[in-house]
């Protein structure tokens, strides 16, 4: 058994159950890769089980905290079943769901996703690489599902100091699926889309959008960033009379116009826009263009917190042209899913574009990732969906 000694002082992220050891933390010791390690305090005091990863800065993950935990195929087995069993307690309107959820299931660095019969998941860190065969087989016991595509290619690998492996990990099968979410079908592709093929997280919202476009008739929404569609399907099923969807990936707006025809809706309701959405929102705003519902989901521009300032000043931007292209009454859904930039940090970035484009905007609803993306109080990193419904009133400010 390897034992990591951390430096005099740095036990405390452990003690209240974090489950990252960086490495300028250890002052000696280590091990293969992913090999399970005990984590002792400079006084040799017991704090966690955990995996190595001798690449990373991020060098241990926290299997357990318990020093009578054996880490072996029973316990990823019933962690699994723990993270598994909660998401069929969730009452999940759809058939596509996050099964786990990394760090914030006890499962450092392992993301599965279920898409009807058929499992997504990726590796990200060596702990669960070291422990892929027992995790495939276990997920593929669990669940009953017949088949399991692995997405390890996250930039994330990287850094853990593992190659890019994508394909069928148990069973086979078409990468061409469609998930039922709230009734509608939203065709993805596992082996070819985003993540793993699909935004799971912004499941609530796409609702959330849906029916403010019931109750306040949207006539033309522009959805920014729309990847697959997900809000656009959404908004056109809550009556949406038309809907724009810019995006720069030409794969995904194929798909958005093939979830839009799928959902039995007349292609003349949506427009697609193979293009940047910055110039844009600046072209719209310069031509005079107004829309009553604007959708803005980027990508993440925070990382980390070290990105903040940067991010911040660019969120504030496409805010800023949103507030100016909504007409009176309108809403903006906006969102940010960077974990480098907190709730406040967010609501401040939208209060102050909304201030600069003279708009007085009223916040009608908070908005965050879905429940089978959980939060845990002891990993402040996994919280990094955030999202906000702000009505610009009738009356502006100024300007
Ligand atoms: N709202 C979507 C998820 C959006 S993910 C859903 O519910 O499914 C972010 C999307 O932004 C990706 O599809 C990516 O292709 C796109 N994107 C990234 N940078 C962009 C840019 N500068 N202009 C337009 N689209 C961009």
């Amino acid at each position: 058994m390897k034992i990591i000694r951390l430096k005099p002082g740095k036990d405390r992220s452990l003690l209240r159950r974090h489950p990252w050891v960086f490495d300028g933390a250890i002052a000696k010791g280590g091990g293969d890769a992913g090999e399970t390690v005990r984590v002792e305090s400079a006084e040799g005091q017991f704090l966690a089980w955990g995996a190595f990863s001798p690449a990373s800065s991020i060098r241990v993950r926290a299997w357990s905290f318990d020093e009578a935990q054996r880490i072996d195929a029973d316990f990823l087995r019933a962690t699994l079943a723990r993270a598994i069993a909660l998401r069929g307690r969730l009452g999940i309107e759809s058939d596509g769901m996050r099964l786990v959820h990394g760090e914030s299931d006890g499962v450092p660095g392992l993301i599965v996703d279920r898409y009807g019969d058929t499992l997504v998941a990726q590796f990200t860190a060596c702990g669960v690489e070291r422990h892929k065969q027992v995790i495939a087989d276990a997920l593929i016991e669990l669940t009953g599902c017949p088949r399991l595509y692995e997405r390890s290619d996250t930039s994330s690998r990287k850094l853990e100091g593992l190659p890019e492996v994508t394909g069928w990990l148990r069973g086979s099968g078409p990468t061409a699926l469609v998930l039922r979410e709230h009734g509608w079908q939203l065709g993805l592709d596992i082996a070819q889309g985003h993540k793993t093929g699909f935004y799971l997280d912004q499941r609530d919202s796409r609702l959330v959008c849906s029916q403010y476009s019931r109750r306040l008739n949207f006539e033309h929404m522009l959805n920014c960033y729309s990847y697959t569609g997900g809000f656009t399907v959404a908004a056109l099923a809550g009556g949406a009379r038309h809907v724009t969807s810019i995006d720069s990936s030409a794969p995904a707006l194929q798909q958005a116009a093939t979830n839009v025809a799928l959902n039995g809706f007349d292609a003349s309701r949506a427009t697609f826009m193979d293009a940047d959405v910055n110039a844009s929102l600046r072209k719209f705003v310069a031509e005079g263009r107004q829309f009553d519902a604007i959708v803005l989901d980027p990508p993440k521009l925070a990382p980390t917190v070290a990105h903040a300032e940067r991010a911040a000043r660019a969120y504030k931007d496409i805010n800023r042209q949103a507030f100016k292209l909504l007409s009176p009454g309108g809403v903006l859904f906006t969102f940010s899913c960077s974990g480098g930039i907190g709730v406040e940090l967010f609501h401040k970035i939208v209060a102050s574009a909304g201030l600069d484009a003279g708009v007085d905007g009223a916040i009608l609803q908070r908005l965050g990732g879905a429940s089978d993306h959980p939060m845990t109080v002891n990993f402040p990193e996994g919280e990094y969906l955030k999202g906000l419904v702000v009505m610009k009133r009738q009356q502006d400010v100024q300007g």
